[in-house]
Formats: C-alpha cells, sequence, structure tokens
C-alpha cells in the first residue's frame, strides 16, 4: 500500500483502473459497457471479472468475499464466504467464480420485510451492482449488490434507487433529446452528503444505558454552558479529536471514499464530515459505510460516535445536507445556469422540474426524512421546519419573477434573443447559500436537500427526489413532443411560464423558522406533517401510488411492505425508548435521588438536634422539593407503564404510531421534566452515570 495519499487513496478499491489492468480486453470493454449504459451481464464476462476480483483481492490479503447489502432496516448487512475451496489432493484453492459473484442467497427470513414474505417465497438473493465497485475491509470483498425476494420484489433500498435513477434519467434523455441534444444517452444523478456527528467518550457512553438502548439521552439537564457562545463552530480542532478525524479520513480514502471537508459544528463535541460528491448510487453505498467507519475509528480512539438526530436535548442535533444534481454522460451539470441562451432554456427546464416536483411531491419529501429521531430536529429551530419549501435566492427569484410576467430578466450584461430566451447570470455560490433555515435551496448548480436525519440512509429521500423529477420531466416530456422545430422555444417558455405560475407557492426565501412562515405557508396550502406518524400516510396516498407504478419503482406490495416497516419501526423505536425510560429511572436515577434524600435528612436532624435551625429548615425546604420531584417522576412512571401497555395492545397501524406519538412520547417528556428539575440540585457522585456537562465538556 501506498505512503502518499494519491497512492492511499482508493488502494482497497477494485477500481476501474485495476479492472483495466486485470481484465482482457475485450471482458473489460463488455464490462463498461454494463456500467455504463445498464446493459445485461453476460456470465462469461461475470466469470473473467470473478477471477480478476479474487486474484486482486487475495493479493490484498483478503480471505473471504461477502454480498454487501441494504435491507429496509436502513443499516448494511453481509454474510461471508471464504475463497477457500477444496481440490482432490486435501489442499484447498482460492477459487470465486462468475456465478459467485452475480448471485448470493442469504437467509432472508430474519430482514424486515413487511408482509412480503408471508405472500410470497421466503427466501431472498442478492444481485451484483456493478455500478457500485467492489472493495476490501476486514480482510474481505465486498460486493455491493441489491437483495431482492425470489419471486422480485425488492427487499432492500439499492433496488428502488437504481430503479429511481434509471427512470429519472430515461425522461430527462428524452426531454434532452427535444432540445437537440441528441449525444447524451444516459443522465445520472449526483449526491454529495453532508454527514454530522457527535463523539462523546466511550467511558461516558457505556454508563449511559440511554444512549446504549436508544442512541440519545432520555434523561440529563443542561450543563451551566450549551452552544449559546458558538465558540465551537468550526473552532480549533481538540489534538485528541484532530487524530481521530486524521484517521477516519484514511480510512475513508483506502476505501475510495472522497471525505474533503471536516470541521466542528455548532454544538460541543458536534463535527462535520463531507465527501466531494458522487453518482446516487456511490453516494448511498459511501455514506453507509463512512457511518460505520466512522464508528470504528471512533472505538480506536477511546470515542464513540453518536449517530442520533438529537442524542442530547437544548442543544442542536444532527443532520445530513442531501447536495443533489444531474449530470449527462457528456459531463454536463443540468442544474447549472448557462452562458448561453440555449443553455439557459435547458436549465430553465431542468429548474421548473425541480420545483415542480418539490411542490407535488412536497408530502413524499417530508416523508423520507420522517424518523422518531428526526422529529425531535425538524420545526425546532435548529433544522428545516417540516414544511417543505425551495429557497432559491434573489437573483433567481427575480428571473423567475420576470418570466411569470413576461418581462425580460433585465441586466445591462445580458443579451436578448428574438424567442425570449435569455442569459442568466451565473450565479456565484455565495449569493444562493445564506439561507440555512430552508429544507430544499439552490446552491447555484445543484439543490441541497437539507431535512434529513444524521442517521438514516440517504437512499430514501434520493428515490423520491429522483421519482418526482422524473414525474414532472415525463410530463413535460408529453406536452412538448409534438410541438414543431419552429415552435419549441415559445412552447418551452410557455411551458415554463405556466409551471412557475402554478408552483410558485412552494418558493420562500425568507425566515423558515418563524411563527408568521407557518401560518403563510398553511394560507398557501402545503403541507405542514410535523411528526412521522403524520407523515407516514403520504407513502400509500393514491397519487404517489399512481407515481410510483408508473415508474416501476415500487409495486404495490412492495410500497405497502416499506409502509408497514415503517409503522412497526416507529412504534418499536419509542417503545424501547419508554421502556429504556423506565428502567433508568427505576434503577437508577430514582435511587440516586432517594440516597441523596435520605443523606440529606440525616444531616437536616443532625443539624435540628444541634439548634442550626436555619440550615436544617434550607435543608428541609431542599428535601421537600426533591421529594416532590422523586413522587412525580415515579407517578409519571406509573402512567408511563399503563400507556406503554395500551399502546402494546394496539393494532400495529397508523393509530398506534399516533398513539406512541401522542401519549406515550408526551409521558416520557413529563417525567423528563421532574427529573430534569431535580439533576442540578443532586451532587456529583450520586448519579451512576455521567451528566450533560461530563459528556460534553471534557471530550
Ligand atoms: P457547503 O454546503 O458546506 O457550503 P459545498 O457547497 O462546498 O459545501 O459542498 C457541499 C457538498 O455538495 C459537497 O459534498 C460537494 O461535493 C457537493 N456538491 C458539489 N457539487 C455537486 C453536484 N453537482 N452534485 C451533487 N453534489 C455536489
Ligand atoms: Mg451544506
Amino acid at each position: 500500500m501506498g505512503n502518499t495519499i494519491p497512492e492511499l487513496f482508493g488502494s482497497l478499491v477494485f477500481s476501474d483502473k485495476i479492472m483495466r489492468e486485470k481484465l482482457p480486453k475485450d471482458m473489460y470493454k463488455a464490462l463498461r459497457k454494463t456500467i455504463d449504459n445498464n446493459t445485461h451481464l453476460e456470465i462469461d464476462v461475470a466469470n473473467a471479472v470473478a477471477v480478476a476480483m479474487k486474484e486482486w483481492a487475495v493479493e490484498n490479503g483478503a480471505t473471504h468475499f461477502t454480498h454487501w447489502f441494504q435491507p429496509m432496516t436502513g443499516y448494511t448487512a453481509e454474510k461471508h464466504d471464504s475463497f477457500i475451496c477444496p481440490v482432490e489432493s486435501g489442499e484447498v484453492i482460492m477459487d470465486f467464480s462468475g456465478k459467485e459473484l452475480v448471485k448470493g442467497e442469504p437467509d432472508a427470513s430474519s430482514f424486515p420485510s413487511g408482509g412480503i414474505r408471508a405472500t410470497f417465497e421466503a427466501r431472498g438473493y442478492t444481485a451484483w451492482d456493478p455500478t457500485s465497485p467492489a472493495f476490501i475491509k476486514d480482510r474481505t470483498l465486498y460486493i455491493p449488490t441489491a437483495f431482492c425476494s425470489y419471486s422480485g420484489e425488492a427487499l432492500d433500498k439499492k433496488t428502488p434507487l437504481l430503479r429511481s435513477m434509471d427512470a429519472i434519467s430515461r425522461e430527462a434523455v428524452k426531454v434532452l433529446k427535444l432540445l437537440g441534444k441528441e449525444d447524451v444517452t444516459n443522465v445520472l444523478t449526483t449526491v454529495g452528503p453532508e454527514q454530522e456527528y457527535f463523539l462523546i467518550d466511550m467511558e461516558d457512553y457505556k454508563r449511559r444505558k440511554d444512549l446504549i438502548f436508544t442512541g440519545r439521552t432520555l434523561l440529563g439537564a443542561p450543563s451551566p454552558k450549551g452552544q449559546e457562545m458558538d465558540d465551537h463552530y468550526f473552532g480549533n480542532l481538540k489534538p485528541r479529536v484532530a487524530a481521530y478525524m486524521h484517521d477516519l479520513d484514511e480510512e475513508l480514502w483506502k476505501l475510495g471514499i472522497p471525505a474533503k471537508t471536516k470541521h466542528n459544528e455548532v454544538a460541543p463535541s458536534q463535527h462535520e464530515l463531507a465527501p466531494i460528491f458522487d453518482t446516487t448510487n456511490v453516494a448511498v453505498d459511501h455514506n453507509q459505510l463512512t457511518m460505520e467507519i466512522m464508528k470504528k475509528v471512533a472505538e480506536k480512539h477511546g470515542y464513540m460516535c453518536l449517530l442520533h438526530e438529537k442524542p442530547f436535548a437544548g442543544i442542536n442535533g444532527s443532520g445530513k445536507h442531501n447536495n443533489w444534481s444531474l449530470t449527462t454522460n457528456t459531463g454536463e451539470n443540468l442544474l447549472n445556469p448557462g452562458k448561453t441562451p440555449g443553455e439557459n432554456t435547458q436549465f430553465l427546464i431542468f429548474l421548473s422540474a425541480v420545483i415542480k416536483a418539490v411542490d407535488e411531491y412536497a408530502d413524499l419529501l417530508r416523508l423520507s426524512v420522517a424518523s422518531a429521531g428526526n422529529d425531535h430536529r425538524l420545526g425546532a429551530n435548529e433544522a428545516p421546519p417540516a414544511i417543505i419549501s425551495i429557497f432559491l435566492g434573489d437573483e433567481l427569484t427575480s428571473v423567475i419573477e420576470a418570466i411569470e410576467k413576461d418581462e425580460y430578466f433585465s441586466r445591462a450584461e445580458n443579451v436578448q434573443v428574438e424567442t425570449g430566451a435569455k442569459v442568466l447570470p451565473h450565479f456565484a455560490k455565495d449569493t444562493t447559500d445564506r439561507n440555512r433555515t430552508s429544507p430544499f435551496a439552490f446552491t447555484g448548480n445543484k439543490f441541497e436537500f437539507r431535512s434529513l436525519g444524521s442517521s438514516v440512509s440517504i437512499a430514501g429521500p434520493n428515490i423520491m427526489l429522483n421519482t418526482a423529477v422524473a414525474e414532472s420531466l415525463s410530463i413535460f416530456y408529453e406536452e412538448l413532443k409534438d410541438v414543431p422545430a419552429d415552435k419549441m422555444d415559445e412552447a418551452i417558455h410557455k411551458l415554463v411560464k405556466d409551471t412557475i405560475v402554478k408552483h410558485k407557492r412552494v418558493i420562500f426565501n425568507g425566515n423558515g423558522y418563524t411563527q408568521e412562515w407557518v401560518e403563510e405557508a398553511e394560507k398557501r396550502g402545503l403541507f405542514n406533517l410535523r411528526s412521522t406518524p403524520d407523515a407516514m400516510p403520504a407513502l400509500i396516498a393514491d397519487k404517489n401510488k399512481k407515481m410510483f407504478l408508473k415508474h416501476h419503482i415500487y409495486s404495490e406490495t412492495e410500497l405497502e411492505s416499506r409502509y408497514e416497516i415503517r409503522i412497526e419501526n416507529y412504534t418499536k423505536t419509542l417503545h424501547i425508548e419508554a421502556l429504556t425510560l423506565k428502567d433508568m429511572v427505576l434503577k437508577q436515577f430514582a435511587p440516586s435521588l432517594m440516597d441523596y434524600i435520605d443523606d440529606l435528612t440525616q444531616s437536616a436532624l443532625s443539624r435540628k438536634e444541634l439548634g442550626i435551625e436555619e440550615a436544617a429548615s434550607i435543608q428541609t425546604d431542599l428535601i421537600k422539593k426533591l421529594s416532590a420531584c422523586y413522587s412525580n417522576t415515579i407517578n409519571g412512571i406509573k402512567k408511563l407503564s399503563e400507556d406503554v401497555d395500551k399502546a402494546e395492545s394496539m393494532e400495529p397501524d397508523i393509530e398506534q404510531c399516533k398513539f406512541y406519538h401522542d401519549v406515550v412520547l408526551a409521558d416520557m417528556d413529563e417525567i423528563r421534566k421532574y427529573a430534569d428539575e431535580a439533576e442540578p440540585l443532586i451532587p456529583e457522585g450520586y448519579l451512576p452515570y455521567p451528566t450533560y456537562e461530563q459528556m460534553l465538556f471534557y471530550v
């Protein structure tokens, strides 16, 4: 392995360069064709690739291979097989066939399938995804795969993602053909996800049951200092954190993950990592790997890496910004405002396709970022509101307004042409990226979807985004396809204008944190789906189902299964939280509090005996106050237990989710309120777990 970074980068990846070196020329060409044009892979090519892959993997120390897939848990899964194959003499050789490369048969029965297994074949299989490169990790060759049931239903997140990439490519190519772009055969979506995370000391982590079982603290009073000084954001890195980040970068680079930017975030102990963007499919795989490696490297440095959306109350939680754009196989970014009127028209078409998509499928986009964890962030003035809107920036908004009013966009340096197409200014990034409160912002040559939670797979949001934009483009195509060439400019102009008029309600450049916006959005008829249970029905809403079926993203069964899994996932998450809180209160918090109350009582009694009345009465007041907290907390737990029992007796459907959200979560908040009131009054040493102060400020 090389020592310089360019040598290190991708050294554990079965890259294009290695494929070219290792494969016979015709086989390499055939494989490239499969990757670039999505054509069927012949078995002789698969065999050749398998041989080359195995050779390379063994040279690099691998002993096993695994089909790596993304079941609907949102995590990744793998099952390892060794390359060894016995031969006659009782010896073994290292062997790997094309068949083993392209197809695997993991036991699918323990992965969530949301009812698919009940009605269909129980087994599942994994199929090689040649568009995402294989890599070596822990002496195992990892082969990215899709995961399906035997009857062909997607049991994973990758399959629908690949389908959505196909759909948007197909529709975009058709529209580009109308614009005279005959050479474009493929359009890829690109994604650069910025990932936020917390680092805390592993020793602290191990003493917090809530972090261990739920990923977030269920109790904990704020420390004297929070994030109010903004002194952590972009602050200099402490040596131990810097060492972690350095190590993390290197591990990611080896896997070909182009980690680029790292900095401290707003909250204490919070950080961010951003890679250079890639095609969506690869970006999704890389983001899953990044989250995994973040945790692994953290352990090596004595840290725990927290990826939960809201590990600590009262300070910012963590999100993920999904930077998204469209690129042609000829290398053109379709969201780049053009320098010529032609490119300009093209930009405006794709821009309006996105505006239309976000307006019409805002409910789905909202759903795609909804989770029990993210509910603590969205709309809490630290992350975008739950209302999905688009930020375009002043410059682009004035272009849109001019188009709407049939006025020419007049800037001295811009040329006018007869058709009404104008040259847009080249947007400087800094004029468009100022509004951090917007969920969906245009940032110069891409959109940034900012509502994602830090722990989710980015596959979901990108499936929704790709499909919704594919749908806009397919409608545009239908409208334009029979227009004669000499009328095309005019027709496009009208189409863009009509789209803007119809969907401009989703554009909002103001402060998304204000109450005025909530009211204004309601007037505009925009969705405000506050919580996960509110957002969930969007997945199976008729208009959305229709779109998914039309573009072959999800079958009806696949949709239903995902809906079921979401319900299950939400209720289980809250169930575990409730039980953990109960456990912590009954076994840790309340006994510690009672210890302190007992000690105080002893001490107050002795003072009284000695006639030190004032101190004794101060202590008595404190005893009363703490005792009230004690009974309130314990009574709260009683109510929580009853409500959890009620919740568990309900049918697993949306009503159960709502009950968990409205009743169980409210019970938990109530308990926390009393406990957090008492915590600052309890001297250090009584509680068996670390406080916010200890966790956040001594890392
Ligand atoms: P910030 O949003 O923090 O100002 P940048 O704008 O530099 O940071 O980049 C944020 C992310 O957007 C990076 O991961 C970058 O690679 C990604 N990005 C840049 N161009 C594109 C594109 N055309 N498509 C998708 N992602 C992109
Ligand atoms: Mg950003």
